[in-house]
């Protein structure tokens, strides 16, 4: 889902014409839209065993850690 948001972002500095603002503008809220949709995910996303977070394990930043396929708590898978 990155890749998608990251295709969103150029595409969008790509198709910047002033001609077409509209379409821009749109395109710059579904950007922005899908990049506050990948967060609030992120926030969510926990085991579904033991309901660790994956991704924001505390309170400090740089507990972020990408989710992996087992639970960094109880070591089960996360499907
Ligand atoms: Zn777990």
């Amino acid at each position: 889902m990155l890749i998608i948001q990251a295709f969103l972002t150029i595409s969008h500095k790509m198709l910047n014409d002033p001609n077409e603002v509209n379409f821009v503008t749109w395109h710059y809220l579904s950007a922005l839209g899908f990049g506050v949709f990948i967060v609030i995910f992120a926030l969510k996303l926990g085991c579904p065993h033991c309901g660790a977070r994956q991704v924001f394990r505390g309170w400090s930043i740089f507990d972020i850690r990408w989710p992996e396929n087992d639970c960094h708590g109880c070591k089960k898978s996360l499907d």
